[in-house]
Parts: C-alpha cells; sequence; structure tokens
C-alpha cells in the first residue's frame, strides 16, 4: 500500500461539484482581475479569522513583501524572526533591504522563543515576523509584549495556519498584519499561487490595497511604488467553494493527529525514544504539517520512500545556513534548536482523507525499522 504525502486529486473528487460551476462562472464572466469573486473571499477571510480587513493577494510570499512595504520597512533596518521557517519569511527581508535578526526556536513547538526576543531587540529593529510553523501559533502573548514595549511592527507569517487559534484568537488576528497562502499545499490551497493580507486597522488594510495595484488609486494616478500583487478570480472562487469545507478538513488533520499518537504509543517506539511527537501547547493546532522527530532520520527517511510512504523534511537547512545569506555572518552553532531540527525532523502524511489503513500503515513501517515488529 502506498501512502503519499499529499492527495489532492482525493479532495477534488469530493468537492468538484462545488468547484466547477464557480470556475465556469468566471470565466463566463470574463473578468479575471478584481473580480466579484475576490471581494467575496476577503470578506469571508476576514469573518474566518476575526479580523476586520482582509486584502488579496498574489501568494504567502507577497503578502509578506507587502506588508514589509507598507511599514516601509527597508535598507537599515532590522527585522527579527525564525531561522527554521520556509525561505519567504527571510526572503521577503531581505528583498525590502532590511536585514533578517534571527533567534533560536522552541525545541518543543519549533516556533520562535519568545523569551529571546527582547535580547535581539536593537535600535535598528523595526518588526518581528513569527512563523506559526506547521500549523500552532507562535507566543502570541509574549510577542506581543515584547513588540508593544518596543514599538516595533507584528507581521504573522501565517502561511501555515489558517484557523490556528489559542485563547479565543485566530492566526492573523494577532498582529499588525497576517500573511496568509494559497499554494496547494496548504490547508485551504487554490488551483495555483494566492495569499491574502489580514490587518486589523483600515489605514494597514488601504495600503496594502493600494501596493498590490501599483501604488495606483485612482487610475493612473500612483501614490507609491508598489506592484502587480494581485489575487486572480479564478483562484478566489475556488477558495471560496473551498472555504467551506475548510472546519471539517481542519478536524480530519485533527483526527489523524490523534491517531497518529495512539498509534505510535502502542507501537513501543515513544518509550524508547526512537520518536517524538509534535506537542500541542494551543488551543486549535490545525496540522498542516504532522512533523515527528526521529532518530537516524535519513535512514529512516529513505526506509519510508522505499516503502512507498511519503514522507519530507522540514526544512533541511536552517535559514542562517543558507548559502544566499553568508553575507549576514551567521555560522553553525548560532541557532543549536533550530540546526537539531533540521537534522531529526521529518513530515508525515497527514492530509484530511488520510484512512486508517493508510495511518496503520504508516506507523508500521517505522516500528519495522526500528526492528519492533
Ligand atoms: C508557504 C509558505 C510561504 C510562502 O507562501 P507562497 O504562497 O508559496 O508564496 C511563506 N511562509 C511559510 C511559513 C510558508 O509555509
Amino acid at each position: 500500500m502506498n501512502v503519499p504525502l499529499l492527495d489532492l486529486k482525493a479532495q477534488y473528487e469530493r468537492i468538484r461539484e462545488e468547484i466547477e460551476p464557480a470556475i465556469r462562472e468566471v470565466i463566463e464572466s470574463q473578468q479575471f482581475i478584481n473580480g466579484p469573486a475576490v471581494g467575496a473571499l476577503e470578506v469571508a477571510v476576514a469573518a474566518y479569522c476575526g479580523v476586520e480587513h482582509a486584502v488579496g493577494v498574489s501568494s504567502g510570499t507577497d503578502a509578506l513583501l507587502v506588508s514589509l512595504m507598507a511599514e516601509g520597512i527597508g535598507p537599515g533596518d532590522e527585522v527579527i524572526t525564525s531561522p527554521y521557517t520556509f525561505f519567504a519569511t527571510v526572503g521577503s527581508i531581505v528583498r525590502v533591504g532590511a536585514r533578517p535578526v534571527f533567534v533560536d526556536i522552541d525545541p518543543v513547538t519549533f516556533n520562535l522563543r519568545a523569551d529571546l526576543i527582547e535580547q535581539a531587540v536593537t535600535p535598528r529593529t523595526r518588526a518581528i515576523i513569527p512563523v506559526h510553523l506547521f500549523g500552532q501559533l507562535a507566543d502570541m502573548e509574549c510577542i506581543g509584549q515584547v513588540a508593544k514595549a518596543y514599538r516595533l511592527v507584528v507581521i504573522e507569517d501565517a502561511c501555515q495556519a489558517i484557523g490556528a487559534e489559542h485563547r479565543g484568537r485566530r492566526a492573523g488576528a494577532w498582529g499588525h498584519y497576517g500573511c496568509f497562502s494559497f499554494f496547494p499545499s496548504k490547508n485551504l490551497g487554490g488551483f495555483g499561487d494566492g495569499g491574502m493580507v489580514t490587518c486589523r486597522e483600515a489605514a494597514r488594510a488601504e495600503k496594502v490595497r493600494l501596493l498590490r495595484m501599483h501604488g495606483m488609486h485612482p487610475k493612473y494616478v500612483h501614490r507609491l511604488v508598489g506592484g502587480n500583487f494581485r489575487l486572480d478570480t479564478l483562484q478566489a472562487a475556488v477558495l471560496l467553494a473551498k472555504l467551506r469545507h475548510l472546519d471539517e478538513w481542519t478536524a480530519a488533520r485533527q483526527r489523524n493527529a490523534a491517531r497518529y499518537a495512539r498509534l505510535f504509543r502502542e507501537s513501543g517506539l515513544l518509550e524508547r525514544e526512537w520518536v517524538q511527537l509534535p506537542v500541542v501547547k494551543t488551543d486549535r493546532h490545525v496540522f498542516n504539517q504532522y512533523v515527528i522527530r526521529a532518530r537516524r532520520r535519513d535512514e529512516l527517511v529513505a526506509h519510508l520512500r522505499q516503502h512507498g510512504i511519503g514522507c519530507e523534511i522540514y526544512y533541511p537547512i536552517p535559514l542562517h545556513l543558507q548559502e544566499c545569506f553568508r553575507n549576514l555572518g551567521y555560522r553553525e552553532g548560532d541557532f543549536p534548536e533550530a540546526e537539531r531540527a533540521a537534522r531529526e525532523t521529518l513530515a508525515l502524511p497527514v492530509y484530511p482523507e488520510l484512512t486508517d489503513e493508510q495511518a496503520v500503515r504508516v506507523v508500521s513501517v517505522i516500528a519495522d525499522f526500528f526492528s519492533l515488529n
């Protein structure tokens, strides 16, 4: 039995009757840019996240970039973030000309160590970008306090965390900006690229709205230098139809995580500490990824792949050790927990349609690797 890391065809089969008419409607209207579905999705996502404003953009990467641009962050500025994230978090900081300043991660949640942020603040610090990695909120209460004390902007990288929640507040509703991605493998994935910026304040949302259209308002009057950061109407129509299913998919991901926890407990792998499971420390973890730590990780990955089990390493090289950031002057050993996570973690299939049989198979192939079967 093969178990893929993600099975988007299984999802599509179940909702094609809802998606295809929505796509057809856009095609019939020929309103591919800023059509009504874009505004409708913005309203729906704002409500879903519990914020006043949301602006559709071209990708999660552009959501981060345009948020930094809206704050005028650039050369001479520093932005504090995690060295253990997808490249785009850090890439966007560098693209606006600012300097990323890393703080190590918490080994339990893989999110920024909020208690270390204050030590990294300098007179040049302008913003913090916490990442809600794998679908669990970072320690936003603590991050909010530091940001307030030093008047820093908080830009949440919520690309993996739509619907994640703690103490009644969702991802995107904590910071000044919330950045979301609709890349197909995210919990709410489009049929291509797409993204969203959520804001609690109207002025910030308006600036993002302006920047995504070359700073233009009214037509051919350019008040700022922005870019083409628009969300396609076709993607918005697909996402609107899919958003109606997001809660049921999230519940299925959470059930899959709970089932893995039971299967791993029964396998004996945990007592021997060959495997460590993800820890839920917030009220609603949405499990974009189910990431474990494992002994002999690289051999285990090879074993899983040999046996037709999809798995992936998120992420094998921490950002401070990437070749393109060598000029930042960081070295191996600077962020030991990020480096250890890069050596020890792997993601297992947790997509909503994963069956009981498939989950049993995944755990038994792992137990087999450690010769417990
Ligand atoms: C996916 C992702 C992004 C980038 O989103 P795109 O839509 O692919 O540009 C940024 N940050 C994190 C943490 C992500 O997972």
